[in-house]
């Protein structure tokens, strides 16, 4: 039988607890098992929120998260009304928010069951918003339930994390990804092995490469970047690339979801059913929308980066490896000759401040320092 935990790839040890919080919430009697506060922390990619998601399903379908009923789906797709998924647009979630937030699930459930909000970035909150989400946590008897996302648990207000329940993701093994790949999405074999080895477990990313040609080639030439820097002049043209090459990544993963969101807004404000045009409030709805697409935007552009950055960290693990004589453990299998070559001219150690540098400029970008100015300096510090 298929359940909407199946998608969570490697997270056994959760699924268990998850399952039964599930069984222990139908009996309505405040248990141990069910409590209305939790914390999904894990690595990007590990799949926190779609564990969150998963048991946001769970916890109102009528079998317990079968994935095939209305409950299920809607709660997926974010037309349940008892469910909410809140995915921050910008760089941090503001105290307004959380207000307007609390105002809106301050309502019963409409089906009489459980009334789930889902914070994929609770590590964004400032902490007047965490504040103000403590006193909802706190708030006995209710029938809301808290599912907050974190990378870790020191990204979660004190007082906020004492009042959850804990569960820590893993990052899935490699063969694990491989394996879902194959299975699920029907990627071949050999697609799937490199999608997953080059994502290093992040399995969102592995499907979106394995499956975009475009990216995988994005991919790659952000992958010889090193091989040719040599002078400031191409440190310049490096950055310059690298930050064109995310641009364009995060534009074109972006502007399919746009455009659904939008007319998936104008349906619901009527316009396919009258034909008429849309109404005023639809219009500023409309504009609404568009300014959080924005936002969204340059989160995404950022996020963009930072997965380049990645990317670019593992030619100089890579190059480690070659000069420690470890080959099998390479990521970038593909690119085995050109690093080992590279590795044979450097200086051991070199390698490792690189990678520090590199680690050093996606805390910066983190902190929302300029991107094309960081990388600029990051890539002149590392073709030294
Ligand atoms: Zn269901």
């Amino acid at each position: 039988m298929s359940s909407v935990f199946d998608d969570l790839v490697g997270q056994e040890h959760i699924i268990d607890i998850l399952k039964g919080a599930v069984a222990a919430s139908r009996t309505g009697s405040d248990s141990q098992e069910m409590t209305h506060a939790w914390v999904f922390t894990g690595p990007p990619g590990s799949g926190r929120s779609s564990a969150a998601v998963a048991f946001a399903q769970a916890l109102i379908c009528p079998n317990q998260g079968c994935d095939k009923c209305n409950e299920c789906q809607s709660a997926a797709t974010g037309g349940h009304p008892d469910v909410e998924v809140i995915r921050t647009e910008g760089l941090s979630i503001k105290v307004e928010e959380i207000r307007e937030l609390l105002t809106r699930v301050a309502w019963a459930p409409s089906m009489g069951g459980w009334r789930v909000v889902v914070m994929e970035d609770a590590d964004r909150l400032t902490e007047s918003a965490a504040n103000a989400l403590l006193k909802a946590i706190e708030e006995p008897g209710t029938r809301t339930v808290w599912l907050l996302c974190a990378p870790t648990l020191h990204d979660v207000l004190p007082t906020i994390r004492s009042r959850c329940r804990h569960l820590q993701l893993r990052t899935p093994s490699i063969e694990a990804v491989t394996q879902v790949l194959i299975k699920r999405d029907n990627i071949s074999p050999t697609m799937a092995e490199f999608a997953a080895r080059v994502s290093q477990g992040h399995i969102g990313r592995a499907k979106y490469l394995a499956t975009n040609e475009s990216v995988r080639s994005n991919r790659k030439v952000v992958m010889q970047l090193p091989l040719q820097l040599g002078s400031l002049a191409a440190a310049f043209y490096a950055a310059q690339t690298l930050i064109d090459i995310a641009t364009e990544e995060a534009i074109t993963s972006s502007e399919s979801r746009d455009e659904k969101e939008i007319e998936k807004l104008q349906e619901a404000y009527g316009k396919g059913a009258t034909g008429r045009g849309m109404a005023t409030g639809a219009a500023k709805a409309v504009k609404e929308l568009e300014k959080g697409q924005k936002s969204r935007a340059t989160r995404s552009v950022r996020d963009s980066i930072d997965g380049a950055l990645l990317d670019l960290a593992t030619f100089y693990r890579d190059v480690m490896m070659a000069q420690s004589g470890v080959t099998k453990s390479m990521i970038n299998l593909d690119m085995r000759l050109e690093i080992e070559n590279f590795a044979s001219k450097r200086p051991a150690h070199s390698a490792a401040h690189k990678m520090s540098a590199i680690m050093e400029a996606r805390n910066q970008l983190a902190m929302n320092a300029a991107p094309l100015v960081t990388c600029e300096a990051l890539m002149c510090s590392i073709s030294r």
